[in-house]
């Protein structure tokens, strides 16, 4: 997976973020679901700490929703 660096806050201009996991209800499912089942990842949040905004929301884990073989052939 790709890094991303977030340098400053799009809203306010911060800089200071807070890494966070939205858990349980914040799963992402894909959708539809595949053959063999639900599909899901845990889904973080970078939130600005001077003005709380969510700046990006992502999963850590994308291959967890489709492999990287699955990409290729679609
Ligand atoms: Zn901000």
């Amino acid at each position: 997976m790709k890094e991303v660096k977030i340098e400053k806050c799009p809203f306010c201009g911060g800089e200071e973020f807070i890494e966070t996991i939205v858990s349980s209800y914040g799963s992402v499912y894909l959708h539809p679901v595949p053959k063999g089942g639900f599909r899901s990842a845990a889904l973080f949040v970078t939130v600005c700490r001077d003005c709380g905004s969510v700046v990006r929301a992502y999963c850590k884990t994308p291959e967890k929703l489709y492999s990287k073989k699955e990409r290729r052939d679609s």
